[in-house]
């Protein structure tokens, strides 16, 4: 259709101090498409993800359905439902389950809605059902990042933006993780998954980009890709 997508970034780079981690790339996310970036350690992935909130210091503009985001203001990204799972989770800690819950739709005030978000976050996260009480902090790793999703769920995303959530998790939970990511894009939500075990990304994948070096060297289609391992030696090489 002739919609906009409902993620569009163009000619986005990024810098910290003098040094230009993000050249200018150009970058989309159409209506319910899960797209994945890819890359090395130090492509540049995470500082895409926190240039697209601004977070880091950035030029180029980035548009949500049409519309451009404020600039340098992540809080206002946000609330405009552009809403990163950042790396490492950023869940607090001493903080119980229901807490950090709560934290994600604080700026909700419809209760109803409010109870339908945790209760659609109770349904996709059954382990998180049973601990609300529990301090987030003692929970496993899996666990933890279950949350640090769920609490970006609360904040009612248009576009759900994750730094490598598998980072640190045991197959298992990571399989786990990722095919809820994988249900919650079934249902209609546009995503953007960082993610340094391609394979498992580029299986849910519609869309792949790689970067390297700070650039976009190459979008792909996952059905097209045989062996990421070849497209990594010639890409990243
Ligand atoms: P990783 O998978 O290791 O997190 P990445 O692809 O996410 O890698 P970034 O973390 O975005 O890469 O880093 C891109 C480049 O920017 C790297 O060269 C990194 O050293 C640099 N960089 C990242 N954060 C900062 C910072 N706060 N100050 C200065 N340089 C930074």
């Amino acid at each position: 259709s002739g919609t906009a997508p409902v993620l569009e970034a163009r000619a986005l780079a990024a810098r910290y101090g003098h040094v230009e981690a993000l050249h200018p790339i150009d970058l989309h996310v159409a209506e319910g498409e899960l797209v994945a970036v890819l890359g090395p350690n130090g492509a540049g992935k995470s500082t895409l993800l926190r240039a697209i909130l601004g977070l880091v210091s950035n030029s180029g503009t980035v548009s949500l359905r049409g519309t451009p985001l404020p600039r340098q203001n992540p809080v206002a990204v946000a609330s405009r439902g552009v809403v990163l799972v950042p790396e490492g989770r950023g869940i607090f800690g001493p903080m119980s389950v229901a807490e950090n819950l709560e934290l994600g739709a604080y700026r909700l005030r419809d209760r109803a809605e409010f109870a339908r978000r945790r209760e659609r976050v109770m349904t996709l996260f059954p382990r998180l059902k049973e601990r609300l009480t529990q301090v987030a902090g003692s929970m496993s790793g899996g666990e933890q990042q279950m949350l640090a999703i769920g609490r970006a769920l609360m904040a009612g995303p248009q576009v759900l933006l994750l730094d490598e959530p598998s980072l640190g998790l045991a197959p298992r939970v990571t399989e786990e993780i990722l095919a809820t990511l994988g249900t919650l894009n079934g249902e209609g939500l546009s995503i953007i998954l960082v993610e340094q075990k391609a394979p498992l990304a580029l299986e849910l994948a519609n869309r792949a980009y790689l970067l390297s070096v700070g650039r976009i060297v190459a979008t792909l289609d996952p059905r097209e890709i045989t062996s990421y391992d070849e497209l990594a030696q010639h890409y990243f090489a």
